[in-house]
């Protein structure tokens, strides 16, 4: 469960969260689309707090993200608890950031042995099972560059799976792959979906959004402008500026 309130961020003078609130209920898939520059990979950022907000709060399964409260102060977190807090939180990049030097296993058992004390059987055990899952369980040993853009997405996608996060941010994951390597991406993060995880998608694919999403919020200048099911949003957007973003995406 995700609830942002009142969220803003400033990047020195431009405003770039105006003020946003937003619930993502358990199990629920949120499609965030809007124009560039309208603040969504910032959005998804404050959530697990590689920004900081300027004002507001974000909740993930109700715990504050990036700070404590002791009375009516807020105090930021140590960068362990930060860290801690964010293997709750699985985050998914564009251009995947897989670590080059590492293969496709260790990519994946890294952050369980290392931030949660996994033995390393254990991790390997899960890695292997969770790249049968998307499709790679005869890449183990690969490292990142033998593989093509989506297989290298779909290990990130196992990577963030393995810390069993409440939550999964992805920020554009198909946008930096050859078209015939987006379907392959799709499908996983629409089995994932079916599945019943969280989920905060940032992407442009239309279709996917009126497939999965629960909820679609269309985004500009900082603001969210409407939100609704796919249909209301896609199907019959209410503001001139969610026309015109779709007139130029369908
Ligand atoms: P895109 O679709 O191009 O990915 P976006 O909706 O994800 O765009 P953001 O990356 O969140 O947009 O950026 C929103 C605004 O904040 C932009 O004007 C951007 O230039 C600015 N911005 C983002 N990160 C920083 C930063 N670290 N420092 C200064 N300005 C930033
Ligand atoms: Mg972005």
């Amino acid at each position: 469960k995700v609830e942002l309130r009142a969220v803003r961020k400033n990047f020195g003078t431009t405003e770039v969260l105006r003020g946003i609130d937003l619930d993502v209920a358990a199990g629920e898939v949120a499609v965030v689309l809007g124009p560039s520059g309208s603040g969504k990979s910032t959005l998804l950022r404050t959530i697990n707090h590689l920004e900081k907000v300027d004002g507001g709060s974000v909740r993930v399964d109700g715990s504050l993200v990036g700070y404590r409260r002791s009375g009516d102060k807020l105090h930021e977190l140590r960068e362990r608890e930060i860290l801690r807090q964010r293997t709750r939180i699985g985050f998914v990049f564009q251009n995947f950031h897989l670590f080059p030097h590492l293969t496709v296993l260790e990519n994946i058992t890294e952050a369980p042995v290392s931030a949660l004390r996994r033995p390393r059987r254990a991790a390997e055990e899960t890695a292997r099972a969770l790249l049968a899952r998307v499709g790679l369980a005869d890449r183990a040993e690969a490292y990142p560059k033998q593989l093509s853009g989506g297989q290298q997405q779909r290990v990130a996608i196992a990577r963030a799976l393995a810390l069993e996060p409440g939550l999964l941010l992805f920020d554009e994951p198909t946008s930096a792959l050859d078209p015939e390597l987006v379907g392959e991406v799709l499908d996983v993060i629409r089995d994932l979906a079916a599945g019943g995880t969280t989920m905060i998608v940032v992407t442009h694919e239309i279709g996917f959004a009126r497939e999965v999403a629960d909820t679609v919020v269309f985004m500009d200048e900082g603001r969210i402008v409407e939100r609704g099911t796919p249909a209301e949003v896609l199907d019959a957007p209410r503001h001139e500026r969610t026309r015109a973003f779709l007139s130029k995406v369908l």
